[in-house]
């Protein structure tokens, strides 16, 4: 599938293929894992057919963004590798392009704004990472990185619109076929749009039956709101328990749009009370600790909002990095809401 735009004067194919992926997977599985693919018995009784939770939590940096910026650094010619990525992150894509640049011996820039928590500083700058903090907002974060690339000949790593970054999301496809070859559902939580892309490409291009269905938060789905508008669209960002779900998809988005328009069959939102409630049930029931972001999966499969569901059901439960107070309040408030009810 080929999504070809007409850019200036010239045109330029971008596309990824199941081989793309497959080729991911050689040059990565040396350096991440091949995560667990748990079944999970309240959902499954909850449901009525049998669930299992793909745990991405479990990578070194907990979450899956090491296998996109791994398979993008791996990459990378002689001469990039000379040079060093620069990163514009506070989050899951920073942790990931510092520790697949640490593990590769690449130098690597995480540019932030001064507003970032210092433990999520502390975070990048222990996996390896140079960490610049320019001005107050991602703005100033970008302009500081567009410099190291422009000036100091850096590369910029995207976090999701970009092909050996979406392949590498995608390998996570092929391990869901390797390990439950007779999957019916396939659910994954949507920001960018590179980890569902690519999950969905894979699936499809294997087995077309398979269902895949995109979840993102009510507050600010960017990529939801693009596919209903044909085109990649701005969004207001707005605070959500989703944190690493925040975020535009680019309005000259390359890749991921064209990726989750054919690959999709459907999306889905949940809201905060929503998110906030796997959040508690991935604790409380299956003992796991899941981001907001992480968890809308769950909260799409605990509200009953993937109709007519077939199992075998996958759940992409994509990373676990949430500030423990926060999920304290929340398991908190559950139980107290038991202890009333
Ligand atoms: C980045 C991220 C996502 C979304 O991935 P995209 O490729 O941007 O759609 C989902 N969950 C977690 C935990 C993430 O860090």
């Amino acid at each position: 599938m080929n999504g070809s735009k007409t850019k200036g004067d010239f045109m330029t194919t971008t596309s990824i293929t199941l081989q793309d992926i497959h080729q991911a997977q050689d040059s990565i599985q040396e350096h991440v894992r091949h995560t667990p693919l748990a079944p999970s018995q309240s959902l499954g009784d909850l449901t009525g057919t049998s669930v299992f939770l793909k745990l991405e939590t479990m990578q070194d940096i907990g979450a899956f963004k090491i296998r996109g910026a791994m398979n993008r650094l791996l990459n990378l010619t002689d001469d990039e590798r000379a040079r060093g990525v620069v990163a514009i992150s506070t989050g899951n894509h920073g942790r990931g392009v510092a520790a697949a640049a640490k593990k590769l011996g690449v130098r690597a820039i995480i540019c932030m704004g001064s507003l970032v928590p210092e433990n999520k500083i502390a975070g990048i700058k222990a996996l390896g990472a140079e960490v610049r903090i320019i001005g107050n907002s991602q703005d100033d974060a970008e302009v500081e990185a567009r410099r190291l690339i422009d000036e100091e000949g850096m590369v910029e790593v995207h976090p999701f619109d970009d092909v050996h970054v979406a392949a590498g999301q995608g390998t996570i496809g092929l391990e869901l076929l390797q390990d439950l070859p007779d999957v019916r559902t396939v659910i994954i939580p949507v920001s960018g749009g590179g980890l569902a892309g690519g999950i969905a490409m894979a699936l499809k291009s294997v087995s077309p039956g398979i269902r895949v269905v995109g979840v993102s938060m009510e507050r600010g789905p960017a990529m939801i709101e693009s596919l209903q508008a044909g085109k990649p669209v701005p969004v207001e960002e707005v605070a959500t328990l989703a944190d690493s779900l925040g975020g535009g998809i680019g309005l000259d988005n390359k890749l991921t749009f064209d990726l989750c328009r054919d690959y999709l069959d459907e999306t889905i939102l949940v809201s905060e009370a929503q998110i906030a409630a796997a959040m508690a049930h991935l604790f409380l029931e299956e003992r796991l600790v899941v981001e907001g972001g992480g968890s809308v999966g769950v909260a799409a499969l605990l509200n009953g909002l993937v109709g007519d569901l077939e199992g075998p059901v996958a759940v992409i439960v994509s990373g676990r990095n949430v500030d423990t107070r926060k999920l304290h309040d929340i398991v908190a408030a559950e139980l107290e809401a038991r202890a009333n009810g």
